[in-house]
């Protein structure tokens, strides 16, 4: 007996010939042979009850077994061994008599894998059968292995099996495939209608041409996801996979495929879509998809299949306020109160959308007139008016509405909803609490506003921006004081631009960060020049507008200090002048930045005071360096009434608190006499000068006019700008 050897080579295929470990050939009294077996190590026995023994200890690769034994006879002999062999190839000898023919062929039903005449079965013969036998074992049993296999991954997989006879019109249905169809029944085979009864209506047409494809040969596998319905009617997502069998001429015989319940991975994904497309709040449409469904609007007007539209855009009024007073759960439940009003004028076909903070879009769809939108949109405001619960307190909230219509031409949903809010800002800019209708003029304007926007970039990156200065003038002595600086665009062909046609453009677009700074490094540097040329500019200062997106910028003290230091200015020879807005709109983090200018001994201005923000009780709240008088109240002076009396009062309350004041916009000699006269010192306006270029200021610095000398009282400064 030999236990050595293994039968198969690591990458599993039978090792046959030489160069591999030698298999054991077990011969079964066919002693004789041995030794001419060149390629197997054979080990002999010549008793049925010994060569079980042998197989029970030993791995062999084949058996070679004569029928006829002492101790057994004729096909027993076979069952005998199969029994122990398990899938071991057994090639039997049978004798040439009558009847030993019919043996060899039961003894092949019996699972012997060849036989051969006792008489030819020399190893010349023997050998190579067994050989082949070997091999055909082999991929036998790595057949059957595979189908294990392939069933243990399939069972694993949680996927269900199919197999469509085409011939006979027959599909067979794996338990876990009857399972996701809900057929109620474990493995069952049955017409493809067992299946497609169960597709979705919807998707059935579709699933039938994907099939159609692959058997006709047109796609490489068949494969698509579509909804079934079980026994609840509760759709499930189905992912179907098959492959076809096909004849040597192509043609579909069979499809075997899988089944595979992919409901979870579908339901995650339509979550997940849903949320980037709705806002998390209110459930409604966010602002990608309401862009989306007008752009799909749009689309369908211009292929001609769609019909007019009109797209609202709505702001809430105030909405700032029931955030502060009401915290931020309260604002919340104000915003999905509105939300769940606004979807009760929806028809079908429209769309409500939160567009972000405050402001909802709504999209009316077969909008032919303006009537009708403006009819929804009074019905909106209707709606909004009745008050809103909030704990314990009522709460009324109004929003101001603006309506972009179709019919306006729109290319693309961008302009449609930026013609919308422009209507909004229009509306709000009215009074709030109502709607405005964009208009062709408004349209035109943000188109203007637009194109500005894009000049001004050009315009600084061309230096096509210039500054002029406006005299600060004491009334007592007649000195020039200070300056204000004021920038002018010097336009290539329309000449010099005030600001009052830019600088909001600026603002919005943000170029105002790089041009104020512009602003205030070249007005510095002109101060520092006549400061450190003209002897009679010594402790002259300088105002500079600001704007408060660079108020508040991150690097502003630094920036600003770094100005200073590089043209050698003492930080007070700096007055920065802004509106109330600045400190009032950026609450805390404006009343800081305010501290740290005031730390840095930067002085601080409250421009055009008497107009929009301005109280005096806000003067108590942060010391100001200096307040200039608006234009308005000092063109109301002189005529002994109540605004002679408030420039008076406000005089006095300044003094008080030690804030210098500039009355400004001063025109006529009687405004700045009756100044002079209310204690005012300081003043600005065309009646002393126009903002004029650095070489004119220098020339009035130098030689201040005879500002009071007879026959001035009725000439204005040189208008320059
Ligand atoms: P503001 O700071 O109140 O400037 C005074 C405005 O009144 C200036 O208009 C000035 O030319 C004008 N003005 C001066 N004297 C008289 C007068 O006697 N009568 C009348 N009716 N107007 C007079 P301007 O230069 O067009 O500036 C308008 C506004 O633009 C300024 O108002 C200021 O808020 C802003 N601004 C001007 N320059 C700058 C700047 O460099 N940066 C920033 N951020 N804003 C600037
Ligand atoms: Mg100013
Ligand atoms: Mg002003």
């Amino acid at each position: 007996m030999d236990g050595g050897g293994d039968r198969r080579s690591k990458c599993g295929q039978a090792s046959v010939g030489r160069g591999g470990p030698a298999l054991k050939v077990l011969l079964v009294g066919v002693g004789s042979q041995a030794w001419l077996f060149r390629d197997f190590r054979v080990i002999q026995s010549n008793r049925v009850a010994e060569a079980i023994k042998i197989l029970c200890e030993t791995e062999v690769a084949a058996i070679v077994v004569d029928l006829e034994l002492p101790d057994s006879s004729g096909l027993s002999t076979v069952q005998r061994l199969r029994a122990v062999a398990g899938s071991v190839p057994i090639v039997v000898l049978v004798g040439d008599g009558a009847g030993d023919a019919e043996i060899a062929h039961q003894a092949l039903g019996e699972g012997a894998a060849a036989y051969l005449l006792r008489t030819a079965s020399d190893s010349s013969v023997l050998e190579p059968v067994v050989r082949s036998a070997i091999v055909r074992g082999s991929h036998t049993a790595e057949a059957v292995e595979r189908t294990e296999r392939l069933d243990l991954a399939v069972r694993g997989s949680g996927d269900g099996l199919w197999d469509w006879d085409l011939g006979t019109d027959l599909v067979y249905f794996s338990e876990h495939s009857s399972g996701i169809l809900g057929l109620g029944q474990a493995e069952t085979t049955g017409a493809p209608d067992l299946w497609f009864g169960r597709i979705h209506p919807d998707d059935l047409a579709f699933v039938e041409a994907r099939l159609r494809a692959h058997i006709e040969g047109s796609s490489s596998a068949f494969q698509c996801e579509h909804r079934v319905l079980n026994g609840f009617g509760e759709p499930r997502w189905v992912l179907a996979r098959g492959k076809a069998v096909r004849c040597l001429e192509g043609k579909a015989s069979r499809i075997t495929g899988f089944l595979t319940d992919v409901t979870t991975r579908r339901r995650s994904e339509e979550e997940a879509v849903r949320r980037s497309l709705h806002d998390g709040l209110t459930g409604l449409a966010n602002r990608a998809l309401f862009m989306d469904r007008i752009s799909h609007c749009l689309g369908a007007l211009k292929r001609k299949d769609g019909m007019p539209f009109a797209v609202l855009f709505l702001d809430l009024d105030h909405f700032k306020h029931v955030n502060d007073v009401h915290g931020h759960a309260g604002g919340d439940d104000v915003l999905r109160e509105v939300s769940e009003r606004l979807e009760t004028v929806l028809r079908a076909g429209d769309s409500v959308a939160r567009l972000g903070g405050d402001e909802f879009g709504i999209l009316l769809a077969d909008i032919q007139e303006v009537e009708t939108a403006v009819h929804v949109a009074e019905r909106v405001l209707d709606l909004l008016a009745e008050p809103v619960s909030l704990g314990r307190n009522e709460l009324v909230i109004a929003a101001s509405i603006g309506i972009a219509m179709s019919t306006t031409g729109y290319q693309d949903e961008a302009s449609m909803l930026h013609d919308a809010d422009l209507a909004m800002y229009r509306a709000k800019s009215l009074g709030r609490a109502r709607y405005q209708v964009c208009d062709p003029a408004m349209h035109e304007m943000a188109v203007a506003r637009l194109r500005l926007g894009i000049e001004l970039q050009e315009a600084l990156a061309k230096d096509q921006f210039v500054m002029h200065y406006q005299p600060l003038v004491d009334l007592e002595t007649g000195r020039v004081a200070g300056l204000e600086a004021m920038v002018r665009w010097r336009h290539p062909k329309r000449g010099i631009i005030t600001p009052s046609e830019f600088i909001e453009v600026a603002q919005s677009t943000g170029l105002i960060v790089p041009l104020g700074w512009w602003v205030i490094e070249e007005s510095c540097h002109c101060l520092s020049q006549w400061r450190r040329r003209l002897g009679v500019a010594e402790g002259l200062w300088m105002c500079v507008n600001i704007a408060a997106k660079v108020m508040m910028r991150e690097e502003m003290i630094e920036q600003l200090t770094g100005i200073l230091s590089r043209n050698s200015l003492p930080p007070d020879s700096l007055v920065l002048e802004f509106d109330e807005a600045v400190a009032l709109e950026h609450g805390e983090c404006g009343m800081k930045r305010l501290e740290e200018l005031r730390g840095k001994e930067i002085r601080l201005c409250i421009d055009d005071f008497g107009t929009g923000y301005s109280s005096l009780s806000h003067l108590d709240q942060f010391r100001y360096d200096l307040l200039k008088i608006d234009t308005s109240i000092v063109h109301r002076l002189g005529g002994g009434g109540s605004q002679d009396q408030l420039v008076s009062t406000m005089l006095g309350l300044t003094r008080e608190l030690g804030i210098q004041t500039v009355a400004e916009g001063v025109e006529t000699v009687e405004q700045a006499l009756e100044l002079r006269r209310l204690g005012c010192r300081l003043a600005q306006g065309h009646w002393f000068a126009r903002p004029m270029s650095p070489e004119d200021v220098e020339a009035m610095i130098l030689e201040p006019p005879p500002w009071w000398a007879p026959g001035r009282e009725r000439t204005a400064g040189a208008p320059t700008s």
